[in-house]
């Protein structure tokens, strides 16, 4: 098992595959990729293998596959193809922006992903386009469907909730969450090195939904110990459910099980934490595992109990298109 000093287990490891993304969210990548991250070098089917195999050794059991944009790498079905071949996985997820799920949903399930994230920030075709920089929200839509059709296990819809923007389609997620048995997280806008004022003039407490949740007859879940950082509400009567995702309370780092690797290897301790450690140079070779798991091991014992967003230090990471979220 990896535990840490503040006795966190950690079971689950969100992977970039690349730091590239096709949309141009106003909050993440607004004026699309930066050129500097064009030239790096993603990891290799081999090297991500390497890094499984290892770190499964040690407890991970789940495996999210991001970015950027994951479906944009031509060889995401042979990744997931190869992790799924590691006995000790037991979930492979991915986070997608959905535009590409309608031609993947059936490839990805034989290829054994089994949970999937679709960001979905408005539900109105202008908004989406206005927010993503994209045209694709009926292409999006489609995603979702097939990958229902494909028979996924677990389907979230991720949104994130910015002032004066899309907060006043609150209602409609939820009715639509009831509607279509459809699993919502809201999530509170974070801040990154490149987002600052975006984030001074669009960020708001999720407090507002949670009063709208009780006033229309939802309640919180006990939470369990395995629960990752949404708070999950529901209600009798309705197969839907809302999540609220807050960086700013204390189940976000309390709860923390998560280990984060970017597309280039690097092994990052917390989402607003500042500086990466390297594995690419251990994951050159199948001979390199014992020294890869002490290595990550030692690594973990630096990580901090808590971010410090409430100090207003949000740490170097530029967005979160480079390590995925
Ligand atoms: N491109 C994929 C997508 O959008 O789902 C995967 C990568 S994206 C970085 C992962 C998640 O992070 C998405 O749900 C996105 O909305 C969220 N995200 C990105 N920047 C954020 C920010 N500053 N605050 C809150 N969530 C953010
Ligand atoms: Fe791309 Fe996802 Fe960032 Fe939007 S949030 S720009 S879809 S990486």
């Amino acid at each position: 098992m990896l535990i840490d000093s503040y006795q966190r287990r950690f079971s689950y490891l969100r992977l970039s595959l690349l730091p590239v993304c096709n949309f141009r969210c106003l909050y993440c990548l607004p004026n699309g990729n930066p050129k500097e991250v064009l030239h790096k070098k993603h990891l290799t089917r081999d090297e991500i293998r390497r890094l499984v195999a290892a770190l499964t050794g040690m407890g991970i059991k789940k495996i999210r596959l991001t970015g950027g944009e994951p479906t944009l790498r031509p060889d995401l079905l042979e990744i997931a193809h190869a992790i799924s071949e590691i006995s000790e996985v037991e979930k492979i997820a991915l986070t997608t922006n959905g535009y590409k799920l309608a031609e993947l949903a059936g490839g990805l399930k034989l290829n054994g992903v089994n949970a999937i994230n679709i960001s979905v920030d408005s539900l109105k075709p202008e908004r989406f386009f206005e927010i993503t920089g994209q045209n694709l929200y009926f292409d999006v839509l489609k995603g979702i469907e097939a990958s229902r059709r494909a028979g996924i296990e677990a389907i979230k819809i991720n949104a994130v909730v910015l002032n004066g923007v899309n907060d006043c389609e609150i209602e409609d997620f939820i009715h639509w969450a009831e509607r279509e048995s459809l699993n919502i997280r809201f999530i509170e806008l974070m801040p990154t090195a490149d987002n600052g004022d975006f984030f001074k003039s669009r960020h708001l407490s999720l407090v507002f939904i949670e009063t709208l949740l009780e006033e229309r007859g939802w309640s919180l879940e006990k939470r369990e110990e395995s629960a990752g950082p949404a708070d999950v509400w529901s209600r009798p009567g309705s197969m839907g459910k809302i999540g609220l995702i807050r960086p700013y309370s204390s189940n976000f780092c309390n709860t923390c099980n998560r280990l984060r690797v970017t597309s280039e290897g690097d092994l990052q301790l917390c989402l607003f934490g500042k500086g990466n450690i390297p594995l690419r140079p251990l994951l050159q070779d199948d001979a390199q595992k014992d020294e890869l798991e002490h290595f990550v091991r030692s690594a973990l014992g630096q990580k901090n109990f808590s971010h410090f967003l409430h100090e207003g230090d949000y740490g170097s990471t530029r967005n979160f298109a480079t390590m995925g979220g």
